[in-house]
């Protein structure tokens, strides 16, 4: 019921949005920009939500299926930094990059990844962080690549981070394995103030495992939070 009230209520308003548009009711060109900005930026987060929804099935029938090949990893967090800066923007909230943490300096950035779901991952994460970031504030996201100690097991890889932090309300440590199960959302359903049906740390965490990572989470009440996929 969560998931047909997040998807109704988006697609009402954008229709009502598109046929003012379409009836010239708006003949400002400046409000005609801001409805213009608000459906490109509903009909992203409606593709973000379908998606999610549409792989967690999978996941739950044991369907999905990920495809690995090279990417060009440091390419693919811009890429999706510059799809989620105008909702950032329209939030108030600064998408910060760090420089890269790259150690030893690798020729090329490519890691044997599913881009896509690795991808869908990190909107998850950072579509969390700006909604409950307060206005003002800035989001920050790190990637870091950690080469292994010399003389360490042979075995060991190199560890790649992608990191999310925010400064937002934060979460008990009671709560951190919580948040991670399917339709688990903090507070009660009458005083949750952001919108979501719970589905997207479960699937953050699906797609990190596929690839033989794990997800991490450091947050605390009032001290906002800092989510990790390695
Ligand atoms: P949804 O966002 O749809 O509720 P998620 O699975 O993404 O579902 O998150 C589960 C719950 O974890 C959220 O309802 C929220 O209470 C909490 N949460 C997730 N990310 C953050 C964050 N960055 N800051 C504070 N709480 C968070």
């Amino acid at each position: 019921s969560s998931v047909s009230h997040e998807l109704r209520a988006p697609i009402a308003s954008v229709r009502l949005m598109a046929e003012s548009l379409d009836r010239g009711r708006i003949p400002e060109p400046e409000r005609q920009k801001g409805y213009f900005a608000f459906i490109v930026q509903e009909c992203r987060r409606l593709s973000s939500l379908i998606e999610n929804v549409l792989d967690f099935s999978r996941i739950e029938q044991g369907r999905k299926q990920y495809e690995f090949e090279p990417t060009d990893i440091a390419a693919l967090v811009r890429e999706t930094l510059n799809l989620l800066e105008p909702y950032a923007i329209e939030k108030g909230v600064l998408l910060k990059l760090h420089p890269w943490t790259l150690d030893p300096q690798p020729s090329t950035l490519e890691l044997n990844v599913d881009g896509k779901a690795i991808q869908q991952a990190l909107v998850n994460l950072i579509d969390n962080a700006i909604k409950h970031s307060p206005k003002g504030e800035a989001v920050e996201i790190e990637l870091t690549l950690q080469s292994p100690e010399p003389g360490g097991a042979s075995s060991e890889a190199t560890t790649c981070s992608l990191s999310v932090s925010d400064r937002g309300p934060g979460i008990p440590a009671a709560e951190h394995e919580k948040i991670f199960e399917r339709f688990y959302r903090r507070g009660s359903e009458l005083r949750r103030e952001t919108q979501g049906v719970g589905i997207g740390l479960s699937i953050v965490k699906h797609i990190v495992e596929a690839h033989g990572g794990r997800v991490l989470v450091a947050s605390e009440p009032g001290k906002g939070s800092r989510f990790t996929l390695e």
